[in-house]
C-alpha cells in the first residue's frame, strides 16, 4: 500500500462578490485529484500559479478540511478515524514550508522551534526535550551547540534546515515539501536538495515535493504529477513529463 494516497480529492473556497467578482461562488482550488505516493519515494508535484498545489499540501497536513474525497495515510482514511486518531495520524504527515525567513518565529529561540511539536503534541522524547533537538539539528547539519540562537542569526539555507529539523521532531514518514527551496540562494539550494534526498535514504521517508516548475522536481522526483487549475493534467516519471513539456 502507498504512504499517503489521495482519491478524488476536493477543495473549494466559498467566495463573496466584491470588487473584481460579480457574483459570490466557489473557487474550485482543488478539483477532483487522485494519486498514490510510494513508500521512500518522491512525487514531484508541479503546476503554475493558482493551479491548486498550496492548497492541495495544506488539506494533505491538516491545515485545511478537504471539501470532498479521501485522504488515506499508511492505508488509513483520515476522515474515518476519531479526533484522537486523526491527531495521532497526523504526526507521520509533515509539511517544510517554503520560506523559512517567514515560517520561523523570529522571537523562538531554535531550541523552542524545534522542540515545539513535542509541546503541541504532548511527546516526551526519551532522554529530554533538549537531547532530542541536539539530536535533530545534528541530523540536518547544523551545530547542537546553536540550539540557543535565534533564527536572525542563522543564514536562508541553515533556517531551512531548521524547518527540516522541526518537521522530522514527530518522526514522520512523510513530508510535504512545498518548494522548500525556492526563497534560498541558488548556491545553498543544492544542499538543502542533497540533506532532502540524505534524509530520505537513511529515514526511509516519502516526500511530495510541491514546486512551480519542473528545474528542482528533476534532480529529486521518481515521479511528477503536473497540476492545472485544480486538477492532476499530467502524469508520469520526471523523464515522460519532461520531454513531453
Ligand atoms: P498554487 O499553490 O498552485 O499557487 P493555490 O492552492 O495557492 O495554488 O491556489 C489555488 C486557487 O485557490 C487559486 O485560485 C487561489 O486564488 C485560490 N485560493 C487559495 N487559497 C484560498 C483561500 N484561502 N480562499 C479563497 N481562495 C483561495
Ligand atoms: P476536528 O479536530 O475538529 O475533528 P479536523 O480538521 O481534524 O477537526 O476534521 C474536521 C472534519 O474534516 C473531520 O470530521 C473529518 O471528517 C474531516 N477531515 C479532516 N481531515 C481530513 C482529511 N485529511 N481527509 C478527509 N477528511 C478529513
Amino acid at each position: 500500500e502507498p504512504a499517503l494516497e489521495v482519491r478524488d480529492l476536493v477543495k473549494h473556497y466559498p467566495v463573496r462578490r466584491g470588487l473584481l467578482r460579480r457574483t459570490a461562488g466557489t473557487v474550485k482550488a482543488v478539483d477532483g485529484v487522485s494519486f498514490g505516493l510510494g513508500r521512500g519515494r518522491t512525487l514531484g508535484l508541479v503546476g503554475e500559479s493558482g493551479s491548486g498545489k498550496s492548497t492541495l499540501a495544506r488539506v494533505l497536513v491538516g491545515i485545511e478540511t478537504p471539501t470532498s474525497g479521501q485522504v488515506l495515510v499508511e492505508g488509513e482514511d483520515m476522515a474515518r478515524l476519531s479526533r484522537a486518531g486523526r491527531k495521532q495520524l497526523r504526526r507521520e504527515v509533515q509539511m517544510v514550508f517554503q520560506d523559512p525567513y517567514t515560517s520561523l518565529n523570529p522571537r523562538m529561540s531554535v531550541q523552542e522551534i524545534v522542540g515545539e511539536p513535542f509541546a503541541i503534541h504532548g511527546v516526551a522524547p526519551a532522554g529530554g526535550r533538549r537531547a532530542a533537538v541536539g539530536e535533530l539539528l545534528e541530523l540536518v547539519g547544523l551545530e547542537p551547540a546553536h540550539a540557543n540562537r535565534y533564527p536572525h542569526q542563522f543564514s536562508g539555507g541553515q533556517r531551512q534546515r531548521v524547518g527540516i529539523a522541526r518537521a522530522l521532531a514527530l518522526r514522520p514518514r512523510i513530508l510535504v515539501c512545498d518548494e522548500p527551496v525556492s526563497a534560498l540562494d541558488v548556491s545553498v539550494q543544492g544542499q538543502v536538495i542533497n540533506l532532502l534526498e540524505d534524509l530520505q535514504d537513511e529515514l526511509g521517508l516519502s516526500y511530495l515535493f510541491v514546486a512551480h516548475d519542473l528545474g528542482v522536481v528533476r534532480h529529486i522526483a521518481h515521479d511528477v504529477a503536473v497540476m492545472y487549475l485544480g486538477r492532476v493534467v499530467e502524469r508520469g516519471r520526471e523523464t515522460d513529463v519532461y520531454d513531453g513539456a
